[in-house]
């Protein structure tokens, strides 16, 4: 049977009170469709948000957390918070965090433990940059972001992999389906060497949109999206809710 898909909405540093009924639009509009949704909003919503959801399928999630479980961490959020806040996933090394906060690999897998610990399924994000890419070095990059932050000791816990090629992230840039399924082999053959039949579902992020969500999503392999700057308004994200049917 396959997989229901992911599709993920990434509002990272956007999205105030008045935003609300987007979410609770998105839960009517999507309700009997076959797709699994999530909404990341800015961690101020959370809970609010939970609310607007209460009842509905929609998930929500947070776009990042700490490490540690609390502390002396100034202006950081951690998981535990995040469960608190009623979300029930989060985005881990978004290459905004890696890239605008120089996350490093080691640092996104011990989050995704504090993740899994507070009870949330991390999506963990990877994916080259264009100078990366350029310099043929797009496999081994990749498969050193699988082996240092998608680690065995994820192993039996409910998490997913986002490839989300850095070049194409609010560009209006998409992956060819050549490079997403060069990618999607790679990531499939580290998931399945180190979790076996358990393996997560694996979704594309990178300029999603309405006119090319369908072609992405019937992609061998593809079991989601992980959508930005199209999952800001209903006009936008619904049709990509839809194309995943
Ligand atoms: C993202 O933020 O993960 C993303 C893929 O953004 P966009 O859809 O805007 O490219």
């Amino acid at each position: 049977m396959p997989q229901t898909h992911l599709i993920a909405a990434n509002w990272k540093m956007n999205g105030v009170k008045a935003s609300l009924p987007i979410a609770r639009t998105i839960a009517e509009q999507s309700r009997g469709l076959q797709a699994r949704v999530a909404l990341f909003p800015p961690a101020t919503l959370l809970p609010l948000m939970a609310d607007v959801l209460q009842g509905t399928d929609i998930v929500l999630g947070g776009q990042d957390c700490h490490h540690a479980d609390s502390g002396a961490y100034t202006g950081d959020i951690s998981a535990p918070m995040l469960k608190d806040a009623g979300a029930s996933m989060v985005i881990l090394g978004h290459s905004e965090r890696r890239h605008g906060h120089l996350e490093p690999c080691a640092l996104v897998a011990r989050k995704s433990l504090a993740a899994l610990r507070a009870g949330l399924e991390p999506i963990i994000c990877i994916g080259e940059t264009l100078d990366q890419r350029q310099a043929g070095l797009t496999i081994p990059v990749l498969s050193r972001q699988l082996a240092d932050s998608v680690t065995s000791d994820l192993k039996g816990q409910a998490f997913h992999v986002s490839y989300e090629p850095v070049w194409a992230i609010g560009t209006g840039l998409v992956a060819s389906d050549a490079q997403i399924l060069e990618a999607f082999a790679l990531i499939r053959e580290h998931l399945d060497k180190h979790f076996g039949t358990n393996a997560p579902q694996v979704l594309y992020g990178g300029s999603v949109k309405a006119s090319n969500a369908a072609h992405l999503l019937a992609l061998e392999g593809v079991g989601g999206a992980l959508v930005g700057g199209a999952s800001l308004t209903v006009e936008d994200f619904m049709p990509i809710i839809r194309a995943a049917d």
